[in-house]
């Protein structure tokens, strides 16, 4: 990951800073009079009137680094709202979308601030219960969240009721309400809303879900402020957490600005492929996003712009493509993912991502009719809004934008 521990703002886009950087956050707090090693963050907001972070964090613009991309304050304020004897924070350290190992790298490599940021929200909004949600089969983050919480428990006095929980590895975990219901140790089954989490989450109380991410941005905001946090991207929406696929040379997780153009990002972030083939396509969201081609390359990286374009930024794992042939390639693992991931609750999710897939599968051999093609608009229009979470229509933009950009490639592999 680029960048040092200097909290300053960044001379050239490469030399992005580490806001994450423990011993640089400790530094800033101390220059603030701020003496604690441990959860500096939470030392400061602690010392702040109430809201005055959920003020930051609306200034910063700090969206839910999830994949929504909401912004982060409306669900805080919505919880603060709330009053209740008990109040669960979850981070959502779960991260089962393929491509994507941010939260994981957080968690491994920069626990603490997770916690920090976790415990600063849980004091603003009133939270009595942190849960830190980790996947099973991530055991290196399991011990490094663990022993931060360890940290934290022996050196802070008034903190709330802390849980190191470990959920199964299972797409769908990551949905808030299967996760809260693998957090009460039933099966992980997306639930209808309403009652929404905020409402009635774990074990029936309020409860507020936050990707572990998101949590990990909080502590920078909360020390050098939403002034500073912003002015780390051209476009004042501050930076966002990457991760480069196998093909690039600069492949791994990498802290971006979030509003430099595509070329930038695959370019100088990403380096370009370690072919050195050129890019003809990209995805740049996460498997559920749509793919853009080269003539959208001067679009800019960020959730609005993204889209404008009929994309999204998703989880922000990025893949990139020297040729159609794997983008085809890539789309059939997609598409069987997510066929493979529907839970079996909803009939119309169960069919359309398998009939999806069968016609990826198709499509990659060579073998698709044009009749199939065709009735892509048709089933997923027949099966709009019949899911109890958006798996049903995961696999859709993905598909319908390598129909939309790459026509004549598309009828090259049509019998
Ligand atoms: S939409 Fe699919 S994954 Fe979601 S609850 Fe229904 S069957 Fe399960």
């Amino acid at each position: 990951m680029p960048g040092g521990r200097a909290l300053r703002p960044p001379g050239r886009l490469l030399a992005m800073q580490n806001i994450f950087d423990e011993s640089a956050l400790t530094e800033l707090a101390s220059s603030q009079g701020i003496p604690e090693r441990v959860a500096p963050a939470l030392a400061r907001v602690r010392r702040m009137a109430p809201e005055w972070l959920l003020d930051q964090v609306q200034e910063a613009g700090l969206e839910g680094k999830g994949g929504a991309r909401f912004p982060s304050y409306r669900k805080m304020r919505l919880h603060r709202l709330q009053e209740a004897p008990v109040k669960h924070l979850i981070v959502n350290g779960a991260e089962h979308e393929p491509g994507s190992s941010k939260d994981s790298w957080l968690l491994t490599h920069h626990p603490r601030v997770v916690v920090d940021g976790a415990l600063c929200v849980a004091h603003e909004v009133g939270a009595t219960d942190v849960h830190f949600a980790v996947n099973e089969i991530n055991q290196d983050a399991l011990q490094a969240i663990r022993t931060a919480v360890n940290d934290v428990r022996r050196t802070v006095v008034n903190l709330p009721n802390i849980h190191v929980n470990v959920v199964p590895d299972v797409y769908v975990v990551g949905e808030e309400t299967a996760l809260i219901k693998a957090l009460e140790g039933m099966p992980p089954m997306p639930a209808g809303r309403p009652p929404f989490p905020i409402q009635s989450g774990l074990h029936g109380r309020s409860t507020l879900v936050h990707n572990a991410e998101t949590m990990a941005h909080v502590p920078y905001i909360a020390l050098a402020g939403s002034d500073m946090y912003r002015s780390m991207g051209p476009t004042g929406l501050g930076p966002t957490l990457c991760t480069f696929g196998e093909e690039f040379v600069r492949s791994g997780v990498r802290l971006v600005p979030q509003g430099i153009s595509i070329q930038v990002l695959i370019d100088d972030f990403g380096g370009g492929l370690g072919s050195g083939r050129k890019i003809v396509a990209v995805q740049p969201g996460g498997p559920s996003s749509a793919f853009l081609s080269s003539a959208d390359f001067h679009c800019t990286f960020d959730a609005p712009s993204l889209k404008a374009v009929g994309s999204s930024l998703g989880c922000a794992a990025v893949r990139a493509y020297a040729d159609v042939e794997a983008v085809i390639n890539d789309l059939k693992e997609i598409a069987d993912f997510f066929a493979a991931s529907s839970c079996g609750q909803c009939p119309p999710c169960g069919m359309q991502t398998r009939m999806l897939a069968t016609i990826v599968g198709q499509l990659s051999a060579g073998k698709a009719r044009r009749k199939a093609i065709d009735q892509i608009p048709l089933i997923v229009q027949a099966n709009q809004g019949k899911g109890l979470c958006g798996l049903i229509q995961m696999p859709v933009s993905p598909i319908e934008s390598l129909i939309r950009l790459f026509p004549d490639e598309v009828a090259e592999r049509v019998m």
